[in-house]
């Protein structure tokens, strides 16, 4: 397996979504790693926790999106308040600067070029779409509930509708998420999942989203997917399943400069 390549931006340690920033120039994609994991470790407090609602001041987590963001080429970034529903928020009258939060909703869709769009993760897939054709972006964050409330389906029409998009120019990267030995669920997960639920059993979101997208029409070779896991790798990534109420979240993000 190759690892996901890691670079620094601003002293702040990511991992580049290489399959999709090749798509076309001036897309950035990625994820942030916990600090300690990184090469250039941050040591300040806190550091590596993108959270809005957690532990980490709302001050200064904002000032951390907006070094990414600076480092990364960008001057605004665009939040949702995470609920793990299957809300789209709408981001295309962003202003040119600072941190916005946009509203409540776990999808953030077309971003103009210069707003960076962040969702924070913990085991949750982060879920990239990309279209070539009109160069739309949109960032999902896609932990079972929202899989389960159709979250990659509405994303992915928010891409076609209105535009000159098609499916067929349409790419889908899944990042770094719990991996199917790691997240056991009980039958009502699985149920609502669409999955046999004879008990509990083990379940690979990354996997049921690939399905999704096969159901939706989005060929099989468009589709792309880390195999990294936050789980198995806490050393590197934050895991609820791992430190429970205790983890801070990691930054996936997604954008054009241009
Ligand atoms: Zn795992």
């Amino acid at each position: 397996m190759t690892p996901d390549p890691a670079t620094v931006v601003e002293g702040i340690d990511v991992l580049r979504a290489t399959e999709l920033e090749t798509v076309y120039p001036g897309l950035v994609a990625g994820m942030t790693i916990r600090p300690d994991a990184g090469v250039h470790a941050d040591s300040r407090a806190g550091a590596g926790d993108y959270g809005l609602s957690g532990g980490s001041d709302a001050w200064a987590v904002s000032e951390r999106f907006e070094r990414l963001a600076r480092g990364l080429g960008f001057a605004c970034v665009a939040v949702g308040r995470q609920v793990h529903g299957a809300d789209l928020l709408d981001v295309e009258a962003a202003p040119p600067a600072g941190t916005w939060v946009v509203g409540t909703g776990d999808g953030l869709v077309r971003p103009p070029p210069g707003c960076l769009l962040v969702v924070t993760v913990a085991d949750c897939v982060p879920v990239y779409l990309v279209e070539a054709e009109s160069g739309h972006v949109a960032l999902l964050h896609a932990g079972w509930r929202g899989v389960a409330a159709g979250i990659l389906r509405r994303g992915v029409e928010s891409m076609i509708a209105g535009s000159s998009g098609s499916l067929a120019s349409l790419r889908l990267h899944l990042g770094p998420a719990i991996c199917g030995d790691c997240y056991e669920v009980g039958p009502e997960v699985l149920t609502m999942l669409g999955l046999d639920a004879d008990g509990s059993a083990q379940v690979d979101l990354r996997q049921v989203l690939r399905r999704q997208a096969a159901e939706i029409g989005i060929p099989p070779a468009c589709v792309t997917s880390s195999r990294r896991c936050t789980r198995c790798e806490a050393d590197s990534f934050h895991s609820y399943r791992a430190a429970g109420d205790e983890a801070g979240r990691m930054a996936a993000f997604l954008g054009r400069t241009s």
